[in-house]
């Protein structure tokens, strides 16, 4: 395994080459709080120079064939330091090992389906003879890049999420400038050495990395960017609208995911999978599940299997193999998600289990006696927090369920079928996931949120399809 303890200064990635600059910032080892890397921090003539690179770089020809090899030659390469940028991923986000290399796998398979996809960019017939007087026209479609697409990705998932973005764009004939989260940046700055390595064109991708505001704003404020891809918070995404203006955007916003347990269910199942799916990566999953609504023949039951297999996860040093939970990304977030389980027991919840923190350190904590005002329920938490409330009517729960701002993703353990289609129906979320928690993604199917959980679907195909412009071509013959 690399030793991620070697302090390491990191520059920004500009037109294929490294630059480092005076101002740095300091990435922390999540779980010593140690200093792990030092990153540079960009300022305006940066972000103008990788906007200028990525600008010019698309002028070049950089053909599907060639995005193809290019894409294939990194997920190879990826492959191959699979454990390096495993432990990285430890480091820098404190998520446990093995759950770091489900993230390096996934990644892998992202860049694979957008290689393939890069191979099947194409439009259709478009029957213009039809129409009265146009009997000699022939017309068609093709699909073209966007152009310059700023890509801005959050801390949780920084390598995954970073190819999410990167690889279709690319696919697609696009050139990208990457913004990572300032907290998390490592693995992207590792992935556009591979890229570099691997024969990408200069200039097709830039990294920048400093402070997020500054250079979202040096983004926001330069015309050339065509498009904005952004994964965060709503708060960060509201901006990005407002300044982006007619140029298109494409928001994966945040969520307090809800998840029903019906009667009829696998109790155990839902138990097992509920325990995994709310404290995976300690809660820092934007589908993880939040709110979970159990039916009130079962809900004593349920909560006595919840809270028992809950109690056999593990938390502790996230290299280890046997650890489940390792630390949250900061110990000032450790200390919100605090405040507010504080919050909700003294309007009223009752503690199952949990609710101590030690450091970054947040135990996996459940909730119940809980009311829909209450922080826990009604905003993101974004830890490992559960708040289990009960439920008697299906046409009650779907509306507790449709009672938030979000609408990312949705569970339901149910074996009604009649249940689950009404829900499929009537539940407002981008996904449902029928005998699963809300936290389900594989990567080639559509993700994306309704209402405030953003606009836009990711998943390679679609989000090249929101990465290209359609462009018709007719001929008078
Ligand atoms: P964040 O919004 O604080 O930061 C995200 C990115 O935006 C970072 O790179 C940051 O530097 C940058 N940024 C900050 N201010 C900016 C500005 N003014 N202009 C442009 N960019 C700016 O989010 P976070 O704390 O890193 O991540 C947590 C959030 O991400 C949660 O709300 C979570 O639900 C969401 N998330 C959503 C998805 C999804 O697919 N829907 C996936 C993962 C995380």
């Amino acid at each position: 395994m690399m030793n991620v303890s070697v302090k390491q200064a990191y520059g920004l990635f500009i037109n294929g080459e490294w630059e480092q600059t005076e101002r740095t910032m300091a990435v922390l080892d999540k779980y010593s709080l140690s200093e792990a890397a030092a990153i540079s921090v960009a300022e305006q003539q940066h972000v103008a120079r990788a906007v200028e690179s990525a600008h010019a770089a698309q002028k070049s020809p950089f053909s599907p064939n060639e995005r193809y090899k290019v894409l294939m030659r990194v997920a190879q390469l990826l492959q191959e330091q699979r454990e390096q940028f495993a432990a990285l991923l430890v480091s820098e986000v404190g998520k446990p090992i093995r759950e770091a290399r489900g993230e390096v796998d996934r990644a892998i398979q992202t860049m694979i389906i957008s290689a393939e996809e890069a191979k099947r960019i194409h439009g259709e017939g478009v029957p213009v003879e039809a129409a009265q007087g146009s009997e000699n026209r022939m017309a068609f479609t093709i699909r073209v890049p966007v152009g310059v697409i700023a890509a801005i990705t959050p801390f949780n998932v920084p390598l995954n999420l970073v190819c999410h973005k990167i690889c279709p764009a690319l696919a697609a004939g696009n050139s990208v400038v990457l913004k990572p989260s300032e907290v998390t940046p490592l693995v992207a700055l590792r992935l556009a050495e591979l890229f570099h390595q691997a024969g990408l064109p200069k200039g097709r991708l830039n990294v920048l990395t400093g402070d997020g505001a500054e250079i979202g704003t040096w983004l926001l404020d330069n015309p050339k960017v065509r498009m904005f891809s952004f994964t965060g918070s709503v708060r960060v995404g509201e901006i990005i609208r407002r300044q982006a203006g007619i140029r298109k955007v494409a928001l994966e916003l945040g969520n307090n995911s809800a998840t029903i347990v019906h009667k009829d269910c696998d109790l155990d199942q839902a138990a097992e999978l509920i325990a995994m799916k709310s404290f995976n990566n300690s809660g820092q999953v934007c589908i993880s599940v939040q709110r979970v609504y159990v039916h009130e023949d079962v809900l004593p039951l349920f909560l006595e299997k919840l809270k028992a297999r809950t109690e056999r996860l593990v938390v502790g040093n996230p290299l280890e193999e046997a650890t489940d939970i390792g630390p949250m990304i900061s110990v000032r977030e450790a200390e919100r998600v605090e405040s507010w389980v504080h919050e909700a027991v003294e309007q009223g919840a009752e503690l199952v289990l949990g609710g101590e923190r030690s450091g970054a350190f947040y135990r996996p904590t459940i909730l119940t006696q809980v009311q829909p005002s209450m922080k826990v329920c009604s905003q993101e938490v974004f830890g490992p927090v559960v708040a289990v409330d009960t439920y008697s009517e299906m046409d009650e729960v779907i509306a507790k369920v449709n009672d938030s701002e979000y609408g990312l993703q949705a569970g339901l353990f149910t074996n009604d079928l009649k249940f689950a289609m009404k829900a499929a129906k009537e539940i407002e979320v981008g996904g449902l996931i029928i005998n699963d928690g809300s936290a389900y993604r594989v990567d080639h199917m559509p993700y994306g949120g309704v209402k405030n959980s953003g606009t836009g679907k990711e998943g390679p195909v679609y989000a090249i399809e929101e990465m290209t412009e359609e462009r018709i071509i007719v001929m008078n013959l």
